[in-house]
């Protein structure tokens, strides 16, 4: 038998309250489609915290199953979408050809990955084997959220590369590529857009929050400026003296607004959103996807309309189900520019979860996900 432990809630509230750390055995006869895994990283994103709070978009189910399997009081859900594991053994109907010692990630989202073992039933439907070579599980493990997000809004939306193409042969003296805007420029999804728009010729403009001194904001700005960011403000030059911006804006880098800003990503909402908006071009879109203020966001009338701008939202665990096999291939071509060295995760807090690890050093992480001006996303490791 496999002795086993895993993070469970039975009802939505704070994680610290509604976690708990269960221990269970997994007994060594597998069930014909069953792969047993051990978990080697789980990084903690703030949809973990808000699935165990009940205010994601899809709430995951208590189940009979997952009470069955770990043998708990109540039904319950294992936290964590994401997440790399090693395959320990396989089941004799499982027929995608894994073996013992690969590499495997979720294929889809609510997987439960804060767990230090999973026994996967329908394994051929929910894993992907990962060719890993020289990556870390810490690199795997991260790949599936924040830089496949990154990576679909940049393309899905406004075709910038073609734009950066059309620009150059219209105008020779273009001295970049096309722009995109962000916010929450040093998230992981923040981190993830530099370095793609950067691989793929793309300028950026970045808004971060001031940091607690002179010397660590600007040290901020170098950190992204390094990764690929082509201008990096923070909150106060942005929105305390938003005409300042636009005005500079215009005449460092846009040459008075004839390079247009096409995309703006919005992960903060509030003010910081609606400067945002009037910073796009004329046809712009504002594509939203995260509400790190949690507040939301006027989207001022008149920018709207005498810009015709659009507004969409994102959301990776939608479209990951509905175009499986183009998330497999971004996320595939994500890994292979970190095998390339072209591409860094974003920097974690780690976190080890042994078999002695307590159960409120592995919820206070969790608990301290959406705190804010953090070093790194907390992932454990295992
Ligand atoms: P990270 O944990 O890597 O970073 C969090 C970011 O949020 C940091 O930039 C942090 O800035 C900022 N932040 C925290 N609190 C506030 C606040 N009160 N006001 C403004 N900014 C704040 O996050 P991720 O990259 O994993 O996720 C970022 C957001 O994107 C989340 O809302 C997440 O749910 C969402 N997301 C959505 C996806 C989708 O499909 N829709 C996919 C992936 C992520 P600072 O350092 O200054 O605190």
């Amino acid at each position: 038998y496999t002795q086993a432990k895993a993070l469970i809630f039975s009802k939505f509230g704070e994680p610290v309250d509604v976690l708990q750390l269960h221990k269970h055995s997994i007994s060594p006869s597998l069930p014909d489609d069953a792969v047993l895994l051990r978990t080697l990283a789980a990084p903690v994103n703030p949809s973990d915290v808000n699935t165990i709070q009940g205010t994601y978009g899809v709430k995951p189910e208590f189940s009979k199953e997952t009470q069955l399997l770990l043998g708990t009081p109540e039904p319950c859900a294992i936290p964590g979408h994401e997440g790399c594991f090693e395959v320990v053994s396989v089941g004799p109907g499982v027929q995608s050809g894994l073996k013992r010692g690969d590499w495997v990630i979720p294929a889809i989202s609510g997987f439960g990955t804060f767990r230090t073992h999973a026994l996967v039933r329908d394994a051929d439907k929910k894993l992907w084997k990962i060719d890993h070579g020289d990556l870390t599980p810490i690199q795997v493990a991260q790949v599936s959220v924040n830089p496949c997000s990154a990576y679909r809004m940049l393309k899905d939306y406004v075709d910038l590369v073609g734009l950066s193409v059309q620009t150059f042969q219209n105008d020779p003296e273009c001295e970049g590529g096309a722009w995109f805007i962000q916010n929450g420029a040093n998230s992981g999804v923040g981190r993830a857009a530099i370095q793609l728009g950067r691989l793929w010729g793309l300028r950026s403009i970045n808004i971060i929050r001031e940091r607690s001194t002179p010397e660590a904001t600007e040290a901020l700005k170098k950190e992204l400026t390094d990764l690929g960011a082509t201008v990096v403000v923070t909150e106060s030059e942005f929105i305390d003296n938003h005409r300042a911006f636009a005005a500079e804006l215009k005449e460092k880098y846009t040459r008075g607004g004839k390079d247009p800003i096409m995309l703006g990503l919005n992960c903060v909402g509030g003010k910081s959103a609606a400067n945002i908006v009037r910073t796009l071009s004329p046809k712009g879109v504002m594509v939203t996807y995260g509400g790190m203020s949690r507040q939301s966001f006027p989207f001022p009338t008149g920018p709207v309309i005498f810009k015709r701008l659009r507004l969409e939202g994102f959301w990776v665990s939608a479209w990951g189900r509905e175009n499986p096999a183009e998330k497999r291939k971004t996320i595939d071509e994500i890994l292979g520019l970190m095998r390339k060295g072209e591409f860094k995760a974003a920097p974690v807090d780690e976190v080890r979860w042994d078999w002695d690890t307590e159960e409120k050093t592995l919820k206070d992480a969790i608990q301290g996900t959406l705190q804010g001006f953090r070093r790194g996303k907390g992932l454990f490791v295992f």
